[in-house]
């Protein structure tokens, strides 16, 4: 007879228990157990033939049986070694999968992608249920590394994803909003209810797709990293205003501090505002010009 998918949930069951497996909270793992939302994140990625895909956190090779169904090539990268033998076998019929022993925040991505694809040079896509306690500096390890994603598909907590595709304005928006703005167009592709998972996690979750950004900066940034730490200095009190913030520049320096308010003064930006109330383009601007001052 032939067997049920992976994700389904007496088929993940029953390789729990085949295995003597038990989820382990401490490398986040909730496994996905709705055949539909499997083969959503599958669409919200648009995989096709031609695509090599990286999976981070395959588990039990629920996603990873989808993404081999769609994709051209998929290299899953998990930690956990208990899970490797189970992978092996589940993922037996697919031929165009490979399991690699790796922290994906160890890994060296360029040279994984020329070493493990036929075709390096396809368009490459990460999707994955990321282990939520990293979430953050995964996204930032992608978005930092020199591969030319083509898309990433990925799921993580709700109030997360929020924070990922927040307005100018809104409670959510932030410093990791900004993060993101800086190099991609972040996209909500569709939530995800606690109860798809085996263990359920104790939050919802969501998944994003991001794209290397459509539209140019509108501003050039003098140093991009820079950019990136005064805009965490300016969210460091998120009920302070802009002003106050940026006394984290001058210190007990009233002249400087008072160049660094001029210079706001000058870009029209009110020091009384908050954080949450400037784009992407003015905090650039006043990176910027901070710098051309040498106040930053
Ligand atoms: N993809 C599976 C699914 O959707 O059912 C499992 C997702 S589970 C939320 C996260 C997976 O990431 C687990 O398999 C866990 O062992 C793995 N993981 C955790 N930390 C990791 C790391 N640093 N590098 C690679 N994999 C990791």
């Amino acid at each position: 007879m032939a067997k049920s998918a992976i994700g389904s949930s007496s088929r993940t069951k029953e390789i729990m228990r085949q295995y003597g497996l038990r989820a382990k909270k401490g490398f986040g793992q909730n496994f996905l157990t709705d055949q539909s939302i499997l083969q959503n994140i599958v669409s919200a990625a648009e995989i096709g033939k031609d695509d090599n895909v990286i999976e981070i956190g395959p588990g039990i090779g629920a996603l990873t049986e989808q993404l081999a169904l769609a994709a051209g090539q998929v290299v899953g990268l998990e930690i956990d070694v208990d899970l490797l033998p189970v992978l092996k076998d589940v993922l037996e019929p697919y031929h165009n999968v490979k399991i690699l022993h790796q922290d994906v925040l160890k890994a060296d991505l360029p040279t994984l992608i020329q070493q493990e694809f036929d075709h390096p040079e396809a368009p490459i896509k990460v999707v994955a249920n990321l282990p939520y306690y990293i979430t953050s500096p995964i996204l930032m390890g992608l978005l930092n590394s020199p591969v030319d994603w083509d898309c990433i598909c990925v799921m993580m907590q709700r109030e997360v994803a929020d924070r990922l595709v927040a307005k100018v304005g809104t409670k959510q928006y932030g410093s990791l909003t900004l993060a993101i703005e800086m190099s991609m167009d972040a996209e909500m592709a569709f939530g995800v209810s606690r109860h798809s998972f085996v263990p359920e996690p104790n939050v919802d979750s969501a998944i994003v797709t991001l794209h290397r950004r459509r539209q140019p900066l509108p501003v050039a940034p003098f140093d991009c990293d820079k950019i990136l730490s005064l805009i965490k200095i300016c969210f460091a009190h998120r009920r302070k205003n802009l002003g106050n913030n940026l006394k984290a520049l001058s210190g007990k320096d009233t002249d400087k501090k008072n160049a660094v308010l001029k210079v706001l003064d000058e870009l029209r930006i009110d020091s009384r505002i908050r954080p949450e109330q400037l784009t992407l383009e003015k905090f650039i601007q006043l990176g910027n010009a901070l710098h051309d001052h040498d106040l930053y």
